[in-house]
């Protein structure tokens, strides 16, 4: 299918390699955030990051023109508690390997941090993990705990190159106790049903824009949305070209998704 901007009503974004790289801002972004508002298109940004919280996202993205509030950003952290509220009671003990994205939110929810008796192993990236952890989380889960990862992204980009990222962690985990976890970020549906029922929007009238194949592209094409990929981040243009996951539309960055989208709308009227 070719992306049909002229029927886009709603946009999902991911944040890192669509609109900033490392600490970079990318270019056109506060243009196009000018208008989706002046066209009156609501927008979602999602993120699988969950070492960061959303109050954290929202100063971000106000100091890099984007006007964004707190309910239009959706991390794997948001998720993921959402998931747990919905399946776990409020007392259930918890062990919780992650940054403060994830930590704070779920302990907001009432849920008691308990290494020894946790009947819940949740997991995100972790910049300090260490073999303790690793240990305590395989114990838990091996007696029976269940095991739920934020997010599966294999690789986390820093300045010196692609570093692991927390699906590295729930591999060795799975790696240690032979379950597999449930994971909750893209390209999982969970936080595109968020961002639609936040919007209320209809899949196919909504937009998915990522810079990664496998969570982004994939996801966005699993829950039914228009894709766009950007090659400002993950992907290079040649993997655009021979991946087996193809996005609807392919742009050099979102300046040129922009472009194509105000031409897309002279042509329609
Ligand atoms: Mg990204």
């Amino acid at each position: 299918m070719s992306i049909q901007l002229d029927t886009v009503r709603a946009v999902v974004l991911d944040m890192d390699g669509v609109l900033w790289r490392g600490g970079e801002p990318l270019p056109g972004v506060a243009e196009f955030f000018v208008f989706l508002t002046e066209q009156g298109i609501p927008f979602t940004l999602a993120t699988n990051n969950s070492t960061k919280t959303v109050d954290a996202y929202v100063e971000r993205l106000n100091n890099a023109g984007v006007p964004a509030n707190p309910e239009q950003i959706i991390t794997s952290a948001v998720a993921t508690a959402d998931y747990i509220a919905h399946h776990y009671p409020v007392d259930t003990p918890v062990y919780v390997i992650g940054e403060t994205g994830i930590r704070r939110v779920l302990a907001e929810l009432g849920y008691r941090h308990d290494p020894d008796n946790a009947q819940v192993v949740v997991v995100g990236l972790d910049f300090k993990v260490t073999y303790d952890m690793l240990k305590i989380a395989t114990l838990r889960i091996r007696g029976g705990a269940d095991f739920i990862g934020t997010n599966g992204d294999l690789t986390f980009p820093m300045p010196e190159g692609m570093v692991p990222g927390n699906g590295a962690f729930l591999a060795a985990l799975q790696a240690s106790t032979d379950v597999a976890p449930v994971v909750i970020g893209k390209p999982e549906t969970a936080m595109f049903e968020v961002a639609l029922s936040r919007m209320q929007t209809a899949p196919e009238h909504t937009l998915m824009i990522g810079d990664r194949l496998e969570t982004d592209i994939l996801g966005g094409q699993r829950a039914g949305l228009q894709t766009a990929l950007v090659l400002t981040g993950i992907t290079t243009e040649e993997e655009s070209r021979t991946a087996s996951i193809q996005a609807d539309g392919v742009f050099d960055d979102l300046a040129a998704l922009h472009a194509a989208w105000v031409s897309s709308l002279k042509l329609a009227v």
